[in-house]
């Protein structure tokens, strides 16, 4: 049974989601968020907190609660009809948005109320959310005239359709791709689960033999097995050209005009409302305060990795040579790679997945939380979902006090978008009669599914892959803040986000973690020493060519937003072919376009804040050694960083919170050890 705080009916109803609905509802419910601004503007008495800022936050949750389940939905069960009514619904939720921040008399109302006496009686997170309110406003425009404003939200709308369009475009062409193989001698190499789900996809589309696809997960599996150097380069070049002027589907799709639409509407964004770029524009709302400072931090790790990361490929380049290839190529990279694993370690990352049941990863990651911040997770059945394969779980404290709930999405399929990712379905707050709505997060992954009647078996990666998610659940759900717009992760500034989710990584690299969550599927078996230390040698394998292909795509993102000129002909282009110059040592074919898929900056939230993942690392690298030095499931430890880090929200400046955890701000240099090269520092 379903605890009573977390009512099954207050749940998104999955299986009743009608999508001819979905516009009236919102339509409905937008009006009612307009008619309600209207009658607290109207207020004749001095604005109070409850008379303002409460029936604000209100709104906003309703509309939250509304639309997070379509667009989760957008985003994992994608339909023809689903994708209009997303749409149409994503701008509706645009134009609404801008309204409310280019609002003179709100902006007034709120302005007012933080200059009079009240301000000064409010809690911490109240007065943050105001302090976020105003700087909001003006990163809106509110100062500008008429003309203006109007001209920035023509912007705005545009932009969100343009990402938009820029996502649908990868997920075609993503899609739009495949491999039939008739002869299985050709499949040469690849693991016997990958084959199976070569057969089976061949199987679902009326065909014999295999099919191989651009799933990332089939993708990456054939890029470092395939021993048939040509089907790899045939698979890379679709890979890299998706969403492009370039390989098979050239032209279909195609997001090159896009990308340039995008900066120069981000550009003129950021002009409008007085900043030179939209790195400076981005950097407004995050931890790092100068476009000097991130540019300086990646520069500092380009300049310490390079080295290592050249003598790497060097390595990988005397093996091809060996095997006779002594022209190495971007599709034959990943391969050689896994062959000096091989050869090197004596282990393959296939050896783990026995080792990695869905089920036991997942007991496991439970049971290691439990022992840091005392939490209790128990799967509830009978929940309505979306699929058959995902399930529901919820979170209880030390006192049994329930405190969140999550569903999990773990497998690759159709229709569903690529990557792992956490979503908010609804934020924590209290309401006025001191009830709690409990914070609900979605965890979504793109395993590869279970096949032959075999349960999911996932490598070490996937497994890396789940904390990391789960930690960005945790910081969501394990939040003790009272107001939706600085819970959980709202209200944390970008560059710190992926802390709590780097954070929880490291667990999975430790021995008395591992006992915890590895077990042979057949056998039950615990990880063989000798393969955790093989596994653990191996951890630094490529680490410097891993850190500089991070800091390329840092860099190249950040020098897109802020090096921008409108004049320069071919922009995208040359920054990239610049920036892989300066942090590139595996040959790039001129037919590359990995700009025109990279959706994390052209289609999601990373733009000129792609570097967050390094920033954030420094953190959590740092916050980690403090485990390292304590013993990995000290108590005080684990509830300091719930106390300190987790469930603090968005209230508190990311650089007090890591203050009050470690005692003393974060050095760069927990990261290199972690990354194996804290003596190659030059
Ligand atoms: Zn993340």
């Amino acid at each position: 049974m379903i605890n009573q705080l977390i009512n099954k009916n207050e749940l998104p109803q999955f299986q009743n989601i009608k999508i001819e609905a979905v516009l009236p509802q919102l339509k409905a419910q937008l009006e009612t968020n307009r008619s309600t601004l209207k009658d607290i503007l109207a207020a004749s008495e001095p604005q109070s907190w409850d008379t303002l800022m409460q029936p604000l936050e209100d709104m906003g949750d309703q509309l939250n609660k509304l639309w997070s389940p379509i667009s989760h939905l957008h985003a994992v069960k994608e339909s023809e009809p689903l994708r209009e009514v997303y749409n149409t619904g994503l701008q509706l939720i645009t134009e609404y948005h801008t309204e409310l921040s280019q609002s003179e008399p709100l902006y007034q109302a709120i302005k007012q109320f933080s200059e009079s006496d009240l301000f000064l009686q409010l809690n911490a997170a109240q007065q943050k959310i105001i302090e976020n309110d105003l700087r909001d406003f003006k990163l809106a425009g509110i100062h500008l005239s008429t003309e203006q404003k109007a001209k920035l939200a023509l912007l705005q709308l545009e932009l969100s359709k343009l990402m938009n369009t820029f996502s649908e475009h990868i997920l075609d062409a993503t899609h739009g791709f495949i491999l039939p193989i008739k002869d299985e001698a050709q499949l040469e190499g690849l693991p016997q689960q990958t084959l199976e789900l070569a057969k089976e996809h061949a199987k679902n589309s009326g065909q014999d033999g295999y099919v191989i696809t651009l799933d990332y997960p089939m993708y990456s599996s054939a890029m470092k097995f395939l021993a048939h150097r040509e089907l790899r380069q045939t698979l890379y070049t679709a890979y890299v050209t998706r969403a492009s002027d370039q390989g098979p589907q050239a032209g279909q799709w195609d997001n090159t005009e896009m990308m340039n639409k995008l900066l120069n509407i981000r550009h003129e964004i950021a002009n409008l409302v007085g900043f030179n770029n939209y790195a400076d524009y981005s950097l407004a709302t995050k931890m790092a305060k100068t476009p000097e400072e991130v540019l300086s931090f990646l520069q500092d790790l380009l300049t310490r990795s390079m080295p290592i990361a050249k003598e790497e490929f060097a390595t990988v380049s005397a093996l091809a040579k060996k095997d006779g290839v002594s022209d190495l190529q971007a599709w034959d990279i990943a391969f050689y790679s896994e062959q000096l694993r091989q050869s090197k370690y004596a282990f393959s990352p296939e050896d783990l997945r026995p080792y990695f049941p869905i089920n036991a990863v997942l007991d496991g990651m439970f049971t290691i939380v439990n022992k840091l911040y005392g939490i209790n997770i128990q799967e509830q059945k009978d929940v309505p979902t979306w699929h058959k394969d995902v399930r529901f779980f919820t979170i209880a404290d030390e006192t049994k006090t329930l405190r969140a709930g999550f569903y999990t999405d773990l497998y690759a399929r159709a229709h569903k978008r690529d990557g792992a990712w956490m979503d908010d379905c609804q934020s924590r707050r209290t309401f006025s009669d001191g009830s709690i709505q409990l914070p609900i997060a979605y965890l979504t992954c793109n395993f590869m599914p279970p096949v032959n009647h075999q349960p999911a078996l996932l490598t070490h990666d996937d497994v890396v892959t789940l904390f990391h998610e789960f930690g960005h659940c945790l910081h969501h759900m394990l939040t003790k803040v009272d107001y939706t717009s600085v819970s959980g992760i709202n209200g944390v500034p970008w560059d710190a986000v992926e802390f709590p989710s780097q954070f929880m990584e490291n667990f999975c690299w430790e021995k008395a973690s591992l006992d915890l969550i590895a077990k042979h599927y057949q056998t039950g078996a615990p990880l063989p020493d000798e393969l955790f230390k093989k596994m653990l040698a191996a951890k630094h394998f490529q680490t410097g060519m891993q850190m500089i292909r991070q800091l390329e795509f840092a860099l190249f993102d950040f020098k897109l937003h802020f090096n921008y000129d409108p004049k320069i002909p071919n922009f995208v282009q040359q920054t990239l072919d610049q920036v892989r110059a300066e942090s590139c040592v595996v040959p790039v074919p001129s037919f590359n376009r990995f700009q025109n898929s990279f959706s994390h900056i052209f289609a999601g939230g990373y733009a000129a804040g792609y570097y967050s993942y390094k920033w954030a690392e420094v953190l959590s690298a740092d916050a980690y050694s403090a485990f390292e030095d304590s013993g990995l499931f000290n108590q005080r430890t684990g509830h300091s960083f719930l106390e300190n880090i987790l469930e603090v929200g968005g209230v508190r400046d990311p650089m007090l919170s890591f203050i009050a955890f470690r005692g003393r701000k974060p050095t760069i240099e927990a990261l290199l050890k972690q990354s194996g090269m804290a003596t190659s520092a030059t």
